[in-house]
């Protein structure tokens, strides 16, 4: 009977233990896939689909990659979404007895990557465990390719751990079985933020087992070491966490040693919309950083500042402290021109350190990484002392804080040669001078040398043969070769090797003597050479803590270099941080729209609100405009100064705000199968329920998305809510195209008319960018249209339709409804003067029926109908009415 061969036997053994992934086997220099694998990867691929020989009567399917260029293949299935196991050989085929030992030595995921090409530097690479119980969430981050290490709880909301996994955009969750199998939930996740969740087994959540694993991961004796001891359902999702990077990283997480407790209320929480409405690190549109704040706000020289300063933008802060802080750094850097050219002199030499270290750590580094490093903690005694002159409490923290590294430096620049291949197996890595052994083997293959050019030279003299060489290669080693015409003068001590066209290849045992000493030294330096490269890799790591902290300061000074740079190029204005409730900004512009155009063509705008008084700012003005400029512009002045920034403006007074909320635009979201109504109200209802006196909420055009009186009406009663107290009462910029929202001016305390100021120039409108209190009551619809560029006709005849309207509404020039409605809004503005309008739950606003009932009287054809037409007609309609 047909049985599998070995090799088979032992890969699908193998397998077996990676049901989910594809198996990369190690066979010589290929990575091999059999099997389903194979038939997958090949298409998935692109590459042939071939057999092998595996004891059965068919062959298996085969496909492979070449070991050295598997990155870019991993890569592809990873963006597909596989998992890739890879499995090495783990003994030296020649020593091996019978087949050569093999294990896995990593599971690849989305969240598990720290290969160059697979991850963007400038963004973190986040894996996510959630922990679901009670509606409690525990959650356990990690970025393995740079060692961050987080952890965090969320108590009974399911919007805000929503937000908090769209901040944190990750590349792989895990969660456990109660979550897993929580339809409602798990669709809600998978769906908000297009992301698919995987179960992880409800064993590896066991507190036992997880408060284990976290004290002997962090080397800590208590779980109060790492200030987890109240926390449970962390300490169950970070512990997962940990055995899941222990089954797929096997032992290389020396990186990950210190875990960081959050609080999700440290920060301003920004939901989902608001983010994208935002535009905070990508544009709506194409998902491009250009565009963004951050692609204004970002000239980080490293990426582990760029890195850094996404975060910062991502999670802005609410602490008065802390905020003034990073304003005072930057402040120092704005102001001194010397101490910023110093920094990016110094800055821009900086790699990675924080993903050569995983790298490092991986075991993966080779000596140019390890040049990387040296090249970026070089700068660190120079950097120590310009900061040893600033005054700033946070650059005085940096200084105090930054190990200069000298040691490692020193050791890497004694240690390495300076211009060392790409590989570490083949020697010509290690200085002279560092290991005695190393330089005795060198002397040996260097003097070798000059031994066969002297034997050279005298074999020359002995023969008289003027053009004999000694070369050497590869197959045959070192050969003396003589040319055709010289034969003759061969003596007899050469002993021949080989014969080729138009010379002999010889050698003499004196030859082979010196052969065997070059070539045993050549071997063995190389394999010392390795050994102590692995040694000096070693010792780096054994600092790791001290080189990540050093990266830590890098990348903050950078983030805060950043600030100071783009705040002197944009000229920026450091913000007054207050704890009042204003917003005070005078001149303000959009960082980003501002931008996009030559900076004097930006029209500033001044903004004031507060709790009081001017509370709702209701913009009215045509499309086009600049409502949403400015409204964006002030949601983005307030969150650049709460990440620590300076802002576009002359002057700004900024009161810090908990949370932005935005409502900006209509989009359909599709994906979701909601149409842009529902979108639209959602985001209105969760603005409603999650704001709160100290937030900023922008709305854009609320209620466009279903028909006039709806719109009006919903836009309306928004306002009444928000501007009350009693629900309420935040600061509000509210923009809209409904004039008759003007006239709540007079009935609510704290709601003030604003426009955007155009002007009319030969029938033609131009947009002046400013905004002025009042309102205004002209849409210029047919103006804006103009200017995008309808034909002719259609403008035209728009106009002779408009005027005709106007005619039969006393040259008003409105249209009949909107007539209709303003008398019923007089009507109702009677109506809440008589009524105490605060305890009033829901105001008919007005009747649309009437109007609706007036239009089908007038379309009547009565010569056409009898009168008992009429009649039945008039009932019908009477007990419409009634039914109302
Ligand atoms: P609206 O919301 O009123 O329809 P937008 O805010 O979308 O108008 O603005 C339309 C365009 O006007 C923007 O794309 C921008 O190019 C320009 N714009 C807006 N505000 C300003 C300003 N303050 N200064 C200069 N240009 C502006």
């Amino acid at each position: 009977m047909a049985k599998l061969t070995p090799m088979m036997e032992q890969y699908l053994k193998i397998h077996d233990q990676v049901k989910d992934a594809i198996l990369f086997f190690r066979l010589g220099d290929f990575y091999e896939m059999f099997f389903d694998d194979a038939i997958l990867a090949s298409k998935e691929l692109e590459i042939t689909l071939t057999g092998r020989d595996c004891g059965l009567e068919e062959r298996a399917p085969m496909c492979g990659v070449p070991y050295h260029s598997a990155e870019t293949y991993i890569a592809k299935l990873i963006e597909k979404g596989y998992k890739v196991a890879i499995c090495e050989q783990v003994e030296d085929p020649s020593e091996a007895k019978g087949i050569v030992r093999r294990e896995i030595t990593r599971i690849i995921s989305p969240g598990t990557v720290i290969d160059g090409e697979m991850l963007d530097d400038n963004k973190n690479n986040y894996l996510l465990c959630i922990y679901y119980e009670d509606e409690q969430f525990g959650l356990g981050v990690t970025d393995i390719s740079t060692g961050e290490f987080m952890v965090s709880e969320i108590q009974h909301s399911r919007s805000v751990l929503i937000d908090e996994i769209g901040k944190l955009n990750p590349s792989e969750i895990i969660t456990n079985n109660s979550l897993y199998k929580n339809k409602e939930l798990k669709n809600l996740i998978e769906e908000k933020l297009n992301i698919k969740i995987n179960p992880y087994p409800n064993k590896y959540f066991n507190y036992k087992e997880c408060e284990k694993k976290i004290k002997k991961h962090f080397h800590v004796y208590s779980l109060t070491s790492v200030d987890l001891d109240a926390y449970p359902i962390i300490v169950k999702a970070a512990g997962a966490l940990i055995q899941y990077l222990e089954q797929t990283q096997k032992n290389a997480l020396s990186h990950i040693n210190q875990i960081n407790r959050y609080a999700i209320e440290e920060y301003m929480l920004l939901d989902l919309s608001t983010r994208r409405n935002l535009e905070l690190t990508e544009t709506i549109r194409g998902k491009e950083k250009k565009g963004s704040l951050l692609w204004v706000i970002d000239k980080t020289l490293t990426s582990m500042g760029a890195r850094l300063l996404r975060q910062w933008v991502e999670q802005p802060l609410l602490n008065k402290e802390q905020i003034q802080k990073r304003l005072d750094g930057v402040e120092e850097i704005y102001h001194d021109i010397v101490l910023r050219k110093e920094l990016e002199n110094l800055l821009k030499k900086v790699y990675d350190i924080q993903r050569l270290i995983t790298r490092i750590s991986y075991g993966n580094a080779n000596a140019r990484d390890l040049l990387s490093l040296k090249q970026s903690i070089g700068i660190l005694p120079e950097l120590k002392k310009i900061l040893s002159k600033c005054n700033s409490a946070l650059l005085k923290q940096i200084y105090d804080q930054l190990d200069t590294l000298e040691d490692i430096f020193s050791l890497i620049n004694q240690g390495i040669i300076e211009d060392p291949p790409q590989t570490i197996k083949e020697g010509n890595i290690i200085k002279d001078g560092f290991n005695k052994e190393v330089d005795k083997y060198r002397d040996a293959s260097r003097f070798g040398k000059q031994w066969i050019k002297k034997m050279e030279q005298e074999e020359k003299k002995k023969t008289g043969i003027k053009s004999l060489k000694i070369r050497f290669n590869k197959v045959f080693g070192y050969y003396i070769e003589v040319t055709k015409s010289n034969l003759h003068l061969v003596p007899d001590y050469f002993i021949r090797k080989q014969t080729l066209a138009n010379s002999e290849r010889y050698f003499t045992h004196e030859l082979k003597e010196i052969e065997d000493k070059i070539l045993g030294a050549e071997d063995k330096v190389v394999q010392l050479e390795y050994k102590i490269f692995q040694n000096i890799r070693e010792r780096i790591l054994s600092q790791i803590i001290r080189i990540q902290s050093s990266a830590k300061c890098i990348a903050f000074l950078d983030a805060i270099w950043s600030l100071a740079t783009i705040a002197y190029e944009n000229h920026y204005v450091k913000p007054v941080i207050t704890n009042k409730d204003e917003i005070d900004i005078k001149e303000g512009r959009h960082p980003v729209v501002e931008n996009m155009m030559d900076y004097s063509e930006f029209v500033p705008n001044d903004c004031k609100i507060n709790c009081g008084n001017n509370r709702i700012m209701l913009i009215t003005g045509p499309n086009m405009a600049g409502k949403s400029t400015y409204m964006r512009q002030v949601a983005l002045i307030v969150l650049m100064a709460q990440i620590g920034s300076f802002v576009p403006a002359k002057q700004a007074k900024i009161g810090i705000v908990d949370r932005i909320f935005t409502r900006v635009g209509a989009s359909d979201d599709l994906a979701s199968g909601q149409s842009t109504f529902m979108v639209e109200m959602s985001e209105v209802s969760n603005i409603l329920k999650n704001a709160s006196k100290n937030s900023l909420v922008i709305l854009d055009e609320i209620g466009r998305g279903t028909s006039t009186f709806d719109g009006l009406s919903i836009a309306w009663a928004v306002i009444e809510y928000i501007n009350d107290k009693k629900y309420i009462g935040c600061k509000t910029l509210f923009a809209t195209h409904y004039h008759e929202l003007t006239v709540l001016e007079d009935q609510l305390e704290g709601v003030k008319n604003y426009s955007i100021a155009v002007k009319e120039e030969n029938d033609n409108i131009v947009f002046l960018r400013e905004i002025i209190s009042g309102k205004t009551d002209q849409s210029y619809g047919i103006q804006v249209a103009k200017i995008a560029g309808l034909p002719d006709e259609v403008i035209k005849r728009s106009k002779e339709i408009l005027n005709k309207l106007e005619f039969s509404d006393s040259n008003k020039k409105r249209f009949p409804h909107e007539k209709y409605l303003k008398t019923a809004i007089t009507k109702e503005r009677k109506e809440i003067n008589t009524k105490n309008y605060n305890d009033n739950n829901h105001l008919t606003l007005f009747n649309y029926k009437y109007e609706e009932i007036i239009q089908k009287i007038k379309s009547l054809q009565l010569d056409r109908m009898t009168p008992i037409e009429i009649m039945n007609y008039m009932y019908k309609l009477q007990k419409n009415l009634k039914n109302e």
